[in-house]
């Protein structure tokens, strides 16, 4: 899933200091899940706001609302008329959310609360951990499950580096090395011969080409 975090109070302040009337709008999927951007942390996020412009004896009010997702038109527009309402959204779910928002809307100011971090996944409480980079041409088929992009820090598709130590990565020896873990893996697999066939260079420019990215359907067009 779509990993975020909440953008500091400071920040969020500075963003909606020209507005009076502010919808927080979550998202009830990744968002929740990264305590990021859920109803929670809607009603938190709104608590502290009230708060601090109460104390700067400042004329703002805060509706709250969370919808299942943002990035789907369809759940956006149940609380169109919320939307309305405010003279801007600061949307608490993540950057294709706040994009969703912007063009559905476009006459209305959008706001992100959150920063959008990466694509991951919680291993404990509260400990959520990238996983994937969406390249556009997977290798896990390749690599035993374990992502080199994601999570080998020089991005390696030919690992190890040389760099590792006990099993840790050089860059960060809090961090397991990617390509252990690979090499690791394979040989659970009793795969290892995986391990001598060589990568060629990812072809970005295929893979990336730069521009936004799209996935074209035809037997789901209507
Ligand atoms: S190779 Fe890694 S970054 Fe690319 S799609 Fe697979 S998991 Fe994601
Ligand atoms: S030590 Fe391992 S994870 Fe770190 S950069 Fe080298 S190959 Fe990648």
């Amino acid at each position: 899933m779509i990993k975020a975090k909440q953008k500091p109070l400071a920040e969020i302040r500075a963003l909606i200091a020209p507005y009076q009337k502010i919808l927080i709008l979550g998202c009830g999927t990744c968002v929740t899940i990264s305590f990021a951007g859920g109803e929670k942390e809607v009603g938190l996020l709104a608590s502290s706001l009230r708060i601090a412009a109460g104390m700067d004896g400042l004329q703002k009010t805060f509706a709250e609302a969370t919808v299942q997702r943002q990035c789907e038109w369809e759940f956006i527009d149940a609380v169109a008329d919320q939307i309305k309402r405010a003279d801007a959204v600061l949307s608490l779910a993540c950057g294709i959310g706040v994009q969703a928002l912007a063009e559905r809307y476009p006459d209305k100011v959008v706001l992100p609360g959150v920063n959008t971090t990466f694509l991951g996944m919680a291993i404990e409480h509260g400990v959520l951990v990238e996983r994937c980079r969406a390249c556009g041409d997977c290798v896990l088929g390749l690599t035993a499950g374990i992502c080199p992009i994601a999570r080998c820090a020089k991005n390696l598709l030919n690992g190890p580096c040389g760099g590792s130590q006990k099993g840790k990565c050089e860059v960060d020896p809090e961090m397991d090395c990617a390509w252990q873990l690979i090499y690791d893996r394979l040989a659970r697999l009793g795969q290892l011969d995986r391990m001598e066939v060589l990568q060629p260079p990812k072809d970005w420019a295929k893979d990336y080409d730069g521009g936004p990215r799209k996935i074209v359907r035809e037997d789901l067009r209507l």
